[in-house]
């Protein structure tokens, strides 16, 4: 049973559970984690993983099903149409013109953890554009300049306000 394998686990050796005195292994996760575990859940397979690597995969599951309907999931999914199918009405604008988006952020957990969640009426821009997508480039912008943002009787015209971090643009 040693050094046997069970899902993530690999047995270091034999003991006894603290409470119970049932058979346990002591068991290293992939991860690293030593952890106790009772022998009969390697055998009928209740346990494979420690518990943060089962927590880590149901959050990025979660991430990826919840988020699937959500502005910011599409502006991604746009993100990467217009720079990558070439049927795409924006391709000519984008792919063609060589502009992509960072390796990264071809899994949308990443776009996701870099950008954060898409603000209320903002899409999806660039500083330089003629740069490509990334964290250093984007920032969620206002889609209107108007009176939603500076009130029905604002009579001065000025830039629309900065969103994504300042310290991650660059002025040129
Ligand atoms: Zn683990």
């Amino acid at each position: 049973m040693v050094g046997e394998k069970f899902g993530k686990w690999t047995v270091i050796k034999l003991t006894k559970m603290n409470k119970t005195k049932e058979l346990g292994c002591l068991c290293k996760c992939e991860c690293g984690a030593l952890h106790i575990i009772a022998k009969r859940s390697l055998k009928q397979k209740t346990s494979t993983q420690c518990n943060a690597c089962s927590h880590k995969k149901l959050r990025i599951q979660r991430i990826k099903h919840g988020m699937g309907r959500t502005k910011t999931y599409k502006s991604w999914q746009t993100m990467k149409q217009k720079c990558k199918n070439k049927n795409d009405h924006l391709y000519y604008l984008y792919g063609e013109r060589d502009i992509t988006f960072c390796k990264d952020w071809l899994k949308f957990e990443n776009f996701y953890k870099d950008m954060g969640d898409q603000p209320e009426k903002t899409k999806l821009c660039r500083v330089d554009k003629k740069d490509d997508f990334d964290l250093s480039n984007c920032y969620w912008s206002p889609k209107v300049m108007s009176k939603e943002i500076y009130g029905p009787h604002s009579s001065h015209v000025k830039e629309p306000p900065l969103i994504r971090r300042l310290s991650h643009w660059r002025m040129h």
